[in-house]
């Protein structure tokens, strides 16, 4: 069976009558529509009763994040503002799940190349090492609760957030995983990474990199973000003696098209940002990687964006799931994805990893979200 993209049928082919969306430049506010249980974008004639083709561009392009959006307070692109969140679809791959029919239809099989993604964020490396004196005796009086673990590290003893305790043997139980390290040079509001100069901090970049799984984690920033990233980035090959061509944003804090232009300047090939930090879902209506389309200069990138539909701090901090919530939503969206392929991809940090204060149990949540079952 053929595909026939055409205003008028043609026989013995599956028909999708062209809304207009994909003449060159054009942007339509698409119209909603669910059939059989399926959130479908620009309804009207043709076999599949709309037009999956421009659903697709619509999706991926991330066509409603461009021009004048509504933020957050972060400059962010809310999930609120999203259509697939007012639509109530936001937590199922709809796009995916329209392309499968499609395939049905055309007597195919559905590529289903189903794997899952964990990944890690090391956004402070130590709870308690690593800081300059003046802003671990600031921490030390904000915290006193903390105050005898805290000594006792600061003294050599073990560290809860340790990367090589939390995140190194992650990464031998499971090698698919990716990590992304934060290495800001100057500390502030967003950005708090711990000091360059910790040795300890050093070596686990390095052990981190013999892996061949760390990427950029690039901070946060207004304003001079090409300068100070390229520098993040240079710190962490030299130290790491390894090249990156792999990265997530900081707090996912992105905008199209100017960030992922310069993570193309800077040569990541790969971005794991594609979700949203406050609630679950797919941001672009998929589980599956995709190449980045800038849309602004009407071309095709080699940027591939990596989704991702789940985060620790996504469940505990915005969802106030507790352990047993965040491993039933995991397995719920598992389903999800696992049903039309793509890649289960989430997020946990060190922190969360540890297993230690406000993230005891949080361990099971990673292992069950990481299981292939
Ligand atoms: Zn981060």
């Amino acid at each position: 069976m053929k595909l026939a993209y055409s205003v008028e049928p043609v026989l013995g082919s599956v028909w999708i009558c062209p809304c207009g969306l994909l003449s060159k430049g054009a942007t339509l506010v698409p119209k909603v529509q669910v059939t059989n249980g399926l959130t479908v974008l620009f309804p009207g004639p043709g076999d599949l009763g709309y037009d999956l083709l421009a659903m697709a561009f619509w999706s991926l392009s991330r066509m409603e994040e461009y021009g004048v959006v509504s933020r957050d307070s972060f400059g962010r692109f809310a999930a609120a503002s999203s259509l697939f969140y007012r639509n109530g679809s936001l937590e199922e791959p709809v796009l995916d799940a329209g392309l499968a029919l499609l395939y049905e239809a055309l007597g195919l099989t559905v590529p289903s190349a189903f794997s899952i993604q964990p990944s890690i964020d090391i956004d402070i490396a130590y709870q308690f090492k690593g800081r300059g004196v003046g802003r671990a005796a600031g921490a030390a009086i904000k915290q006193l609760q903390y105050t005898q673990r805290r000594i006792k590290a600061l003294l050599g003893g073990p560290d809860a957030h340790d990367p090589q305790t939390t995140v190194l043997p992650t990464l031998k139980e499971h090698p698919k995983t990716r990590v992304f390290l934060l290495a800001n040079k100057r500390v502030n509001t967003f950005n708090k990474q711990v000091r360059r100069q910790f040795k300890p901090f050093q070596e686990a970049v390095k052990d981190l990199a013999q892996t061949g799984l760390l990427g950029l984690h690039p901070s946060v920033q207004k304003r001079g973000a090409e300068i100070r990233w390229a520098e993040e980035k240079a710190w962490i090959e030299q130290t790491g003696e390894s090249e990156l061509t792999h990265s997530r944003q900081h707090y996912i804090h992105f905008s199209f098209p100017n960030t992922y232009r310069q993570l193309i300047e800077l040569g990541i090939k790969h971005d794991y940002s594609m979700g949203y930090p406050e609630t679950p879902g797919f941001r672009a209506g998929t589980a599956y990687p995709f190449a980045w389309y800038d849309l602004e200069k009407e071309e095709a990138t080699e940027l591939i964006l990596h989704p991702f539909c789940l985060m620790d701090v996504t469940c505990k901090g915005y969802q106030k799931l507790s352990v047993e919530g965040s491993i039933e939503l995991g397995q719920l969206l598992k389903s999800r994805v696992r049903a039309t392929g793509g890649e289960f991809g989430f997020i946990f940090h060190n922190e969360s990893l540890s297993d230690s204060g406000p993230w005891k149990g949080w361990r099971r949540v990673f292992e069950s979200w990481a299981h292939d079952g």
